[in-house]
């Protein structure tokens, strides 16, 4: 253990939570299953809001803001949606507390709500019945709507950043005139996702769809990017789904398309959430602490000077003021940890555990030579370079490292990506060498239950890319025509 985080290879699991905290990203709430979100890991957040938006936004959507708070009839409108959300809402029953007279605070009788409110669990419902009022024609369509909001859900099994009771994300509800319009859409959006989470992220995905089983409750079909952690467990990334014209039925929401005809709307809708965050830190990170992409890295060069004279440190000063003026006109952000309470190896050690992609320390000697000394985070390897062209160096550096993690990763899930053809090879794998084992499924839903309750092990998608081939269901040994992942997920 160093810096109070155990190894990964010990324990994970507790690796992951002792980063978390260490690192200042985030801390248990009161309530159990939320979060506090610190501000070094709010503002990872905010970079990849921030590279979202402008993904969405460039493909013509716009954002809006629907309330938290749903009245429950309208989840009763659409069968099995309320089905799959049931089990995790939180329902709001009263709007006034009251003192009993003998100094305690209990909630006011008095006060019950007509009809109570869910605290929304996602917001299908309470958008579809806004949508009503919005569409008529076709004219009308298509809307591109996304929101920035939080949600809960009631999780029995909750997890810093990966699954909590209320998170942050973005919803995207959109509305078309065809069932192919919408199909594109919900494509389109799983291919902004993966390129989001590999291109920023460095987290290499698998696009896929999920089965019936694993479905969004209200969907005909949910595609999905899955990620593999290095524990070999996966992790669901993110999700789009096609809707077809279940809540327009329910919540009646039909326009007039060119002949005059009244048809339904077609729907998606498609989110990601803080849960990316916890993809983030499990990929990548390890025993000193976060290893973040330079894309989304709050502080992408971090320089320590080494002095012992105030007047040497002047001298640094002035230098890094021109570097940090370069840095800054090629769109890097650089911090100049000049505080004098802390030592350098202190704060070599505190920017490690903070995944800070690029360290430069800086002595007297460096000043006289003409040169600086550069650490890389993702290799911890270290370097004396001169400070001519130093700018064009680091620039060209930082995207060598989002490269290289991304790489790294990338090689990391080949690895562990295996095609498994028998069912004991296939238990023997998840004990010894978890990770994403490819293998062939009869189909059915019951075959799926089961592997799900010997194993633990899930499908976790059916790759888009998926080659057909013939192959026998590992379990049923019922004939099948292509190869699914399976995994054990978070
Ligand atoms: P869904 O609406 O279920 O398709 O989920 C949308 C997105 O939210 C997916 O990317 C999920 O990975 C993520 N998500 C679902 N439940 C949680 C949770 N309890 N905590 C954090 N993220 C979640």
């Amino acid at each position: 253990m160093s810096k109070g985080i155990i190894s990964k290879d010990e324990d994970y699991s507790q690796w992951f939570n002792d980063l978390v905290i260490k690192a200042d990203l985030a801390e248990y709430a009161p309530v159990r299953g939320c979060m506090i979100i610190k501000p070094y890991g709010y503002s990872i957040w905010e970079k990849m809001q921030a590279a979202l938006d402008k993904m969405f936004k460039d493909t013509g959507h716009s954002n809006a803001y629907f309330p938290l708070f749903i009245p429950k009839s309208f989840f009763s409108k659409e069968a099995s949606h309320v089905d799959g959300f049931a089990k995790e809402c939180a329902v709001v029953t009263h709007y006034r507390l009251k003192n009993d007279g003998e100094g305690n605070i209990i909630v006011d009788e008095d006060a019950k709500l007509e009809e109570e409110l869910i605290v929304r669990p996602t917001s299908e419902t309470i958008i579809w019945h806004t949508y009503k009022g919005w569409i008529q024609s076709y004219r009308d369509l298509p809307i591109l709507v996304n929101q920035w909001a939080n949600v809960v859900r009631w999780e029995m099994r909750t997890r810093l950043f990966l699954r909590t009771t209320e998170f942050l994300w973005q919803e995207g509800h959109t509305a078309h005139a065809t069932a192919e319009e919408a199909i594109a859409e919900t494509e389109q959006m799983l291919d902004v996702y993966a390129d989001f989470v590999e291109n920023w992220m460095g987290v290499p995905v698998v696009k896929g769809r999920k089965t019936a089983n694993e479905r969004f409750a209200g969907a005909l079909d949910t595609y999905c990017i899955e990620a593999l952690m290095q524990d070999g467990k996966a992790l669901q990334a993110g999700t789009s789904h096609f809707l077809g014209q279940n809540f327009a039925k329910a919540f009646d929401v039909k326009f007039s398309n060119k002949e005059g005809k009244l048809e339904h709307v077609w729907a998606t809708s498609w989110g990601v959430s803080t849960r990316l965050m916890g993809a983030l830190i499990m990929t990548h990170s390890d025993d000193a602490g976060l290893v973040l992409p330079p894309k989304l890295a709050p502080i992408q060069v971090v320089a320590v000077p080494i002095y012992k004279h105030d007047e040497e440190l002047e001298n640094i000063r002035t230098y890094i003021k021109g570097l940090s003026a370069e840095l800054r006109a090629k769109g890097i952000s650089i911090k100049f940890d000049d505080r004098d309470t802390q030592r350098p190896g202190f704060k070599f050690a505190e920017y490690e555990l903070k995944g800070v992609p690029l360290r430069i320390a800086i002595g007297s000697r460096d000043m006289q030579n003409g040169t600086v000394e550069l650490a890389r985070r993702d290799t911890r390897t270290k370097e004396t370079v001169i400070q001519e062209g130093l700018a064009a160096h680091i620039e060209q550096l930082l995207e060598e490292i989002q490269t290289n993690i991304y790489q790294k990763a990338l090689n990391f899930r080949a690895e562990n990506t295996v095609e498994v053809d028998t069912y004991d090879e296939f238990k023997r794998l998840l004990d010894e060498k978890p990770g994403f084992l490819s293998a062939h499924w009869d189909g059915t839903p019951e075959t799926e239950q089961r592997i799900k309750d010997e194993t633990k092990a899930t499908i976790r998608c059916i790759p888009l890319n998926n080659k057909q081939e013939e192959g026998k269901c590992i379990l049923t040994g019922k004939p099948s025509t292509q190869r699914v992942l399976f995994a054990r997920a978070y």
